[in-house]
Order: structure tokens, then sequence, then C-alpha cells
């Protein structure tokens, strides 16, 4: 265990754990975007940052990725974090001020209307449904493409993916709900990444949810339902 300091606060926490997991386990609240437990830190939205004082001075780290050290001082809702967080969602708000998350957050945090805008985008291009496709499912049927405002999220080539199973994983951990697995006359589901599946009905309600690539013994699973 080490010591570490939190918004004056004299915490012992476990060694290796990085400092938003310290401030969570002591219910310490720090809003995130792109962070999931289940997923590796990825530090991209960098709304979960917070102010790390040092010898030189005070400087920002972002919480998901950072280890806590032996005897540190942390400060999660500082005037320094508080304007980096709001400079962070008032650049959200130039395509996503529609998102109710966004919009949320930007009542939380104060964040003014931007000067510009862009395309309206339901996606923040948090990348939690390309970690979750690759880390958890372990197919990255998805990946970001292009740079700057031409970045988004896609399957190769743009075109429907030959690897994708319809598990949905990627809409569920989406925090927006930009991403869409949808029915398209029943029993056929249609994919946001344009991928088209034939879904099974559910033995118990009888909704049409299954989709037979995202279920390894499947063959083995039918002819249980329907024994010939
Ligand atoms: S539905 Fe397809 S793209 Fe989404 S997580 Fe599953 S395999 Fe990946």
């Amino acid at each position: 265990m080490i010591n570490i300091t939190i918004d004056g606060r004299k915490l012992e926490v476990a060694e290796g754990s990085t400092i938003l997991e310290a401030a969570r386990e002591n219910g310490i609240e720090i809003p995130t975007l792109c962070y999931h437990e289940a997923l590796e830190p990825f530090a991209a939205c960098r709304l979960c940052v917070v102010e790390l004082e040092g010898p030189r001075g005070s400087r920002l780290v972002a919480s998901c990725v950072y280890p806590c050290e032996e005897g540190a001082v942390v400060h999660t809702n500082s005037e320094m974090v508080q304007h980096s967080r709001r400079t962070t969602v008032e650049l959200l708000m130039t395509f996503a001020s529609h998102v109710p998350l966004v919009q949320e957050l930007a009542a939380q945090l104060g964040a003014r209307e931007p000067r510009v805008r862009l395309e309206s985008n339901d996606c923040i291009l948090c990348g939690l449904c390309v970690r979750a496709c690759q880390e958890i499912v372990g197919v990255s049927a998805i990946s970001l493409i292009n740079r700057g405002i031409e970045k988004k999220v896609k399957p190769p080539f743009e075109i429907a993916s030959s690897v994708c199973i319809g598990c949905g994983t990627c809409v569920f951990v989406c925090p927006t709900g930009a991403i869409t697995l949808e029915d398209i006359g029943r029993p056929r589901l249609a994919h946001e990444w344009h991928s088209e599946f034939q879904a099974r009905p559910c033995r118990v309600c009888g909704d049409h949810y299954l989709v037979p690539e995202s279920v390894s013994d499947y063959q083995e699973l039918l002819a249980e339902e329907e024994p010939s």
C-alpha cells in the first residue's frame, strides 16, 4: 500500500492503482468518457484530468492512466482542472451539443457555447467501441480511421465487415447511443457497420435477438432446440 492525498484526504491505496481507481475506490468522483473498467485505459477524452502537485509546480495528468505514487498530492476539482474539462466539453460541443451526455457535462462544468460549429455527429470519438471489439470480442471489426475532422469509426474500407459477429458489444458500450443494431424487417438485423444478420427468436419472449454468428456452438444449440 502507498500513501497519497486526494482533495485534502490522506488515503492508503493499493500500489499500482491509477489515480482514477484510487479516487473512485474512496468515493471521489472524476468524470470520464472514454474509460470503461472492462477495458485498458486509453486517455483519449482528457475529461479525467486532475491536478498533480510537483516540486516545480502543478500539472495536469490523465487520471485513468497515471499511477499513484508515494506522497502524491492530487486535486480533482481545482480551477485548473475545471478549466481544462470545460475546454474539452466546449470542443465536443462544436459537433455534439445535441447529445444528452454532452449537454449534461456542459451544464455541470459551465461550458459555454462554442464559437465554431461543425457538422453534427453523435459519435464523440471516445474509441470505446473499437477497444471493446478488440479487447472483449477479439475480432477488431472496426477502427478509428482518418485524422483531424475526418476522423471516424468504421469497418475497413467502410464496407460491411466480414469479421463482425453482430454481438452488439459496441452498441452496449457506446456512451452516446451513436451505434445501432436495428430491425430491418424481422428477423433481419442491420448493423451500423453495414452488416446484416438473420436473428433467431428468444425461446421465452419470442423476440428476435440472437445473432447466430455471435454464438460459438450455435449448431449444437440449434440441434438441442429443434430435434430432428
Ligand atoms: S457487433 Fe461487430 S463491430 Fe460491434 S463489437 Fe461485436 S463484432 Fe465488433
